[in-house]
């Protein structure tokens, strides 16, 4: 648990305000959000970037609340997209598209036109086909495209493979072996103009030493493609880095970030700038996902507490397996059972946590903790339920930055057959 999310004379809180508060005025199944927690990491990042040609790009599919990208535009951050629709989100959260990086391995013609629109800072490219899409859409435009590669550095960051991403055998990135004939490609293109280089091996990585490998391979093309006469500005490191769900001890950010700044000027390449992706660890710990005790249901094999938040609301443990610690907000003094957490979904993999001893009574709040990094990005309205509200807390304030879902808003775009 941050210090953002602390007990109060027993009872769970955010900042000052108590969960039970939140609860209570806006219902459950509830994301509740931490400004000081959002602040405080990315200040993190920030400090290590204090004094040297770095910034800070959230990629903002871990959290895509406008209230969130709101918080980090005011804090100066950029920000890596991977879809049209998110430039839209940041225009709309007062980011500003010129700090804007396009990442993603299918960028439609829409959405390259779109963000050559909004003049973004540049393009993670994956492919000669995309460098080839993209040539041809800039210049029907008028523009000319800032292109990096996303390489693939082949390095395993030990980490779910379902989101390890810097491997042969997955589909992000140039593979390594084609990367220099791809810059070269990509210099030969009338409406691109080659700027940067750009990697991002996995997420929840709780180790430097992936990293370095990466950032050594990195560092080996840019001084390959220089001594060619590609002379690249920037050196994007991606993103990854992982957080404490559980038992983790994920390498402090400022020390982390550090650690690369200093390979990079170490390596002669510190007049280059240095971007960071960080999604999970700028926002995960920040939030929890508040839900109320349904029913108790014990079994022979196995003891269950139903509760109102489900796999719609919170996919990661039935997508990863993943774990999130989970809370009374108001913990009982009776003796703990032990449960499986579980939704009210029709699918046995609805679960929320598994084997964890609570002390609960239908009607009780839990906490799901650690849950603001692809928690409500990733919900659906499966069995029609709709998406939990959203509330940012700032001190004493509670902010609703979501309504709930109501039924209606779910099926306002279907028709109904003529007859
Ligand atoms: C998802 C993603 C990130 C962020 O990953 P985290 O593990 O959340 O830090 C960064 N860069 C790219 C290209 C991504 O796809």
């Amino acid at each position: 648990m941050t210090a953002f999310f602390h007990r109060q004379n027993g009872a769970l809180a955010v900042e000052q305000v108590p969960l039970a508060r939140i609860a209570a005025e806006f219902g459950t199944p509830t994301y509740v959000y931490s400004r000081a927690a959002l602040t405080s990491t990315y200040e993190a990042y920030a400090a290590a970037c204090k004094g040297r040609r770095a910034r800070v790009q959230y990629a903002m599919k871990a959290n895509s609340n406008l209230a969130v990208l709101q918080v980090f535009a005011k804090l100066g951050a950029g920000f890596d997209i991977v879809s049209g629709g998110e430039l839209l989100r940041v225009l709309a959260a007062g980011g500003d598209p010129r700090k804007v990086v396009f990442s993603g391995v299918g960028k439609t013609e829409a959405e390259m036109a779109l963000a050559l629109s909004h003049d973004v800072r540049g393009f993670n490219v994956e492919s000669v086909p995309e460098l080839d899409r993209l040539n041809a859409v800039a210049g029907r435009v008028g523009k000319r495209a800032r292109v990096s590669l996303r390489i693939n550095p082949d390095v395993d960051a030990k980490t779910h493979p379902y989101i390890s991403t810097g491997l042969k055998g997955n589909k992000f990135g140039v593979a390594f072996e084609d990367v220099m004939q791809t810059y070269r490609t990509a210099a030969a293109l009338p409406h691109l103009e080659v700027t940067g280089i750009d990697c991002h091996i996995g997420s929840q990585i709780t180790e430097v030493a992936p990293y370095l490998e990466a950032l050594d391979k990195v560092l080996d093309v840019v001084e390959a493609l220089a001594r060619e006469g590609i002379d690249l500005e920037h050196i994007d490191v991606g993103g990854g880095l992982g957080i404490t769900y559980d038992d983790e001890t994920p390498p402090d950010i400022t020390g982390f970030a550090t650690t690369l700044l200093e390979r990079v000027a170490a390596r002669g390449h510190g007049h280059r700038e240095v971007l960071f992706e960080p999604g999970r660890s700028l926002v995960g710990n920040a939030g929890a996902l508040l839900t109320t005790v349904e029913f108790l249901k014990p079994g022979a094999a196995k003891n269950f507490c139903i509760v109102d938040a489900a796999m719609n609301d919170l996919a990661r443990p039935a997508m990863y397996e993943a774990y999130h610690r989970i809370e009374a907000v108001s913990p009982r003094s009776d003796a703990a059972v032990t449960y499986d957490i579980v939704g009210p979904v029709c699918e046995s993999g609805d679960w929320l946590g598994r084997d964890r001893a609570l002390a609960v009574q239908p009607g009780d709040l839990l906490a799901v903790m650690s849950a603001g990094a692809y928690g409500f990005v990733m919900s659906s309205n499966y069995n029609t339920r709709g998406r939990a509200a959203e509330v940012l807390v700032d001190g004493d304030q509670v902010h609703l930055v979501r309504e709930r879902e109501r039924a209606e808003d779910l099926f306002r775009n279907e028709r109904l057959l003529k007859d």
